[in-house]
């Protein structure tokens, strides 16, 4: 066959950081089947929904049964009732949106990846270590990436600083994953200044807003400007825990290149995308009502619970670590100059404890492992106790 492919595709890292755990897990599970494993490496939301999301997502679905209340295809970007509620939620922090600038889909991740379809050949720069996506989708388009470094002086927040005035697609994750780092109210003004002098656009990525209990902004458009140069892409994955469910937004301000940039979203999305499932769009309008928060922030604070709990027991040895707070990640700095993979060998074989190794994130993560607070609160407690020890023996 001649048929040629993208090859784009053939230059991508091959995905096996989350295989290459697993066959490790599987190896000393089965050399140790008196060790109770524990894992701090989840990267995904474990508390059940709420049963006031559920009550909404079964009535939807038995509409869906009776000749009346049927319902086809839904509308391309989301019924005006759910984007009504986004334009709510986003109220309480004092954000602005028209109904046209708020698109639903199913998932962050397609969203992230799909945008980069309306996006020419500008200068790609996302900060390392991140969430693969950014990267990824960006190498398929054959586009140009410009990594900035994290690293423990700037806390695993990069900023613009020294980063030419050149017309870029920015990737922001706040509060990041993998790191847990929370960007402020300065830092994000002095991103949006960036992105206005140099033309740039920033993608926002909020998903993980809802964990934020400190004085930071929830949304990039809280920032004054930001609706001129930045699009932002959140999700009901981790606010609701719907990672399962399956449903997320952007936002899209028409301020972006005189309403271009929207209108070729919405192209984009009608042509390629159906919209979301009538029960699923119910079930995340019912998330965002005063119940359904009060739910989610409940699970939530369960999650920050068990995060504060991992990131008292690395502060009282010392260890630096980004996150714990505002965010279920811990970024933690491995001991005596230990790599990312040694000290996941040396936790899962001495503590019986899974993380995910800092490399898999990106270069700049090379000597970090990241721990998630998405396990159980008694599971969290016990690998604390461990790594209380552990940490005492590396001294
Ligand atoms: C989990 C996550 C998302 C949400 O993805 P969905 O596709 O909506 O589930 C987006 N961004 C980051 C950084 C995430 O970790």
């Amino acid at each position: 066959m001649n048929m040629k492919i993208n090859e784009n595709f053939l230059k991508l890292s091959e995905n096996f950081l989350f295989s290459l755990i697993a066959k490790k897990v599987k190896a000393f599970k089965e050399k140790n089947t008196d060790k109770e494993v524990i894992s701090l490496g989840i990267g995904d939301v474990s508390l059940p929904l709420s049963k006031v999301v559920i009550d909404a997502l079964v009535s939807a679905s038995y509409e869906m049964g009776v000749k009346e209340t049927f319902r086809g295809y839904p509308p391309e970007f989301g019924y005006d009732f759910i984007k009504d509620s986004i334009r709510k939620y986003y109220k309480k922090n004092n954000v602005d949106l028209d109904l046209d600038e708020v698109f639903v889909c199913d998932g962050a991740k397609s969203d992230l990846g799909n945008m980069v379809e309306i996006l020419g050949d500008n200068r790609i720069v996302i900060p390392d270590p991140v969430y693969p996506v950014y990267v990824d989708s960006n190498m398929m388009a054959g586009r140009n990436i410009l990594l900035l470094e994290g690293n423990e002086d700037n806390g695993f927040l990069p900023m613009p600083d020294g980063l030419s005035l050149e017309e870029s697609v920015i990737y922001l994750c706040s509060p990041n994953n993998p790191t847990g780092a929370v960007y402020t109210r300065y830092q994000l003004e002095k991103w949006v200044e960036y992105a206005i002098k140099s033309r740039s656009l920033i993608i926002f990525d909020s998903a993980y807003e809802a964990f934020i209990r400190g004085d930071y902004p929830h949304s990039i458009f809280e920032i004054e400007g930001a609706k001129s140069c930045c699009v932002e892409i959140s999700s009901f994955s981790k606010l609701a825990g719907f990672t399962g469910l399956r449903c997320s937004y952007s936002i899209v301000p028409k301020e972006i290149l005189g309403g271009v940039f929207n209108k070729i979203w919405g192209r984009r999305q009608a042509t390629k995308f159906n919209g979301v499932a009538w029960p699923v769009q119910k079930a995340a309008e019912a998330a965002l009502t005063e119940a359904g928060l009060k739910a989610c922030h409940e699970n939530i604070d369960y999650y920050l619970e068990n995060a504060r709990i991992l990131s008292n027991v690395l502060k009282k040895h010392n260890i630096w670590h980004t996150g714990g707070f505002n965010s279920p990640y811990l970024w933690v700095k491995c001991p005596k100059n230990m790599g990312s993979w040694e000290f996941f060998d040396y936790l899962l074989e001495n503590a019986y404890i899974v993380t995910t190794p800092g490399v898999g994130f990106g270069e700049s993560g090379e000597g970090y492992v990241r721990l998630t607070s998405f396990s159980t609160k008694e599971n969290t407690i016990e690998a604390a106790r461990r790594l209380d020890i552990i940490l005492e023996n590396l001294r």
